[in-house]
């Protein structure tokens, strides 16, 4: 199966001068099958109209897509169509909660949103091995609340440091926020462990499931996380749309950031009524072809099988795992057990950019540099890394030219 899709992806036939391409850089983001690519088309051809306020059949129809893009992502990532509130990325959906829980301590959201207001006496839990879009909103948060930043530490294999749990996140904590798999080390969180701590003292859970909706099965209300956020460009998706998911009660009851149409009831000269989730956080003209496509995209992963892709890919990062093994002078950043077929690596005397620019002349497309995760790199003793990560349309043989072109490096750089 995963040999026939290659060629629903029409870039993965471009050449990178003399070499065929290996795109091994789907964690930065993914390529798009031709039937993402089409309903992206078909929808500025067919279908395009401002949704929810016209009373024109193009408009219907323009709503029918635009909602049923919720529905889609409902049914794979659990909840309901009322949960799923588009953002602009991933980044955007963990600030609308950070900035949400900011105005609730500044006494936004009245009486309704004093859970979300935190104070000096409170505590925000991140860990260490986030990507930048999950820690800085938090470190922003503490700072305007004078709330304490904590975060869990990562061991040598790259997985979170779970020794202190029970002091680090304490009844002084509000929100404990934390990534699902590490978009540097590959590592899958034990959510489930972080979610009962939460629970214990009465945190609410955020989670960054940027890197984990994409690569494996993932049901946000089984996970019994609160919020939730992933963007879509990395799930086959088309770029500037994100998700951001969270528990209805919480949706309704979180203040705002963005203001403004449709996504009020009232408006007076004073003051506005904010209508209920998801439209409450959907100010603005919405991306409707986006969402047409991530519907597409979400309709191509589902019929292939999450639980496939990840069996897949798998494989594929035992392959890399394996092979890198065997190249002298190239140390791997983490060892988790659990993980997905994401891999990054420092080579010994070379700089990563140098490593990515020698792959790049071989026709291999990997990530160089921090990945927007400094404190990991700096818990590596490094300032950069290369990172190759597969998706379902990487092959054995993408993996092979990796590795031949790794192994030459560093005769090459002498
Ligand atoms: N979180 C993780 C774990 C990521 O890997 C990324 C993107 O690399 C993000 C957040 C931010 O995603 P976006 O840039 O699409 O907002």
């Amino acid at each position: 199966m995963f040999s026939r899709l290659r060629g629903d992806f029409p870039i993965l036939d471009v050449r990178v001068g003399e070499s065929p391409l290996s795109y091994l850089d789907s964690g930065a983001t993914s390529q798009k099958p031709q039937c993402v690519i089409d309903t992206f088309v078909e929808y500025y051809g067919q279908r395009n109209a401002a949704v929810h306020r016209g009373a024109h059949s193009l408009a219907v129809e323009a709503t029918d897509v635009f909602e049923n893009g919720r529905i889609a992502v409902a049914d794979f990532v659990g909840g309901t169509p009322e949960q799923v509130c588009w953002t602009k990325n991933a980044t955007e959906a963990l600030n609308i909660v950070a900035m949400g829980f900011d105005r609730a301590s500044r006494g936004f959201g009245g009486e309704d949103a004093q859970r979300f207001a935190l104070g000096p006496d409170d505590s925000i839990v991140i860990t260490e091995m986030e990507h930048h879009a999950n820690l800085v909103p938090w470190q922003q948060l503490a700072a305007s609340t004078g709330a304490q930043l904590r975060w869990l530490p990562v061991t040598d294999a790259g997985e979170l440091d779970l020794s202190e749990l029970d002091t680090i996140v304490d009844e002084t904590t509000k929100v404990l926020a934390f990534t699902h798999v590490s978009n540097v080390l590959g590592t899958i969180n034990p959510v489930n462990r972080l979610v009962d701590r939460a629970r214990a003292v009465g945190a609410l859970v955020v989670l960054d499931a940027c890197q984990s909706v994409p690569h494996m099965p993932v049901d946000f209300p089984t996970l019994d996380v609160d919020f939730a956020a992933f963007s879509a460009h990395k799930a086959l998706g088309p770029t500037g749309l994100g998700v951001l998911w969270g528990k209805s009660e919480l949706l309704n009851t979180l203040p705002p950031v963005l203001t403004g149409g449709s996504m009020i009831t009232t408006v007076t000269m004073e003051s506005a009524e904010f209508m209920p989730a998801p439209q409450r956080f959907e100010a603005g003209t919405q991306p409707v072809a986006e969402v047409a496509a991530f519907a597409t995209a979400i309709g191509y992963l589902a019929e292939v099988g999450l639980e496939n892709v990840f069996e897949h890919e798998k494989e594929l990062g035992r392959l890399l795992l394996d092979g890198v093994a065997t190249i002298p002078g190239i140390r791997v950043l983490g060892d988790a057990a659990e993980r997905i077929g994401t891999v990054a690596f420092d080579v010994d005397g070379v700089h990563a950019h140098d490593v990515g620019q020698y792959l790049d002349s071989q026709g291999v497309a990997v990530r160089v540099g921090h990945h927007c995760a400094q404190p990991l790199h700096r818990r590596f003793g490094v300032t950069a890394s290369t990172r190759a990560s597969t998706y379902l349309y990487n092959n054995v043989e993408d993996c092979e030219r990796f590795l031949t072109a790794l192994a030459e490096v560093r005769p090459f750089f002498g």
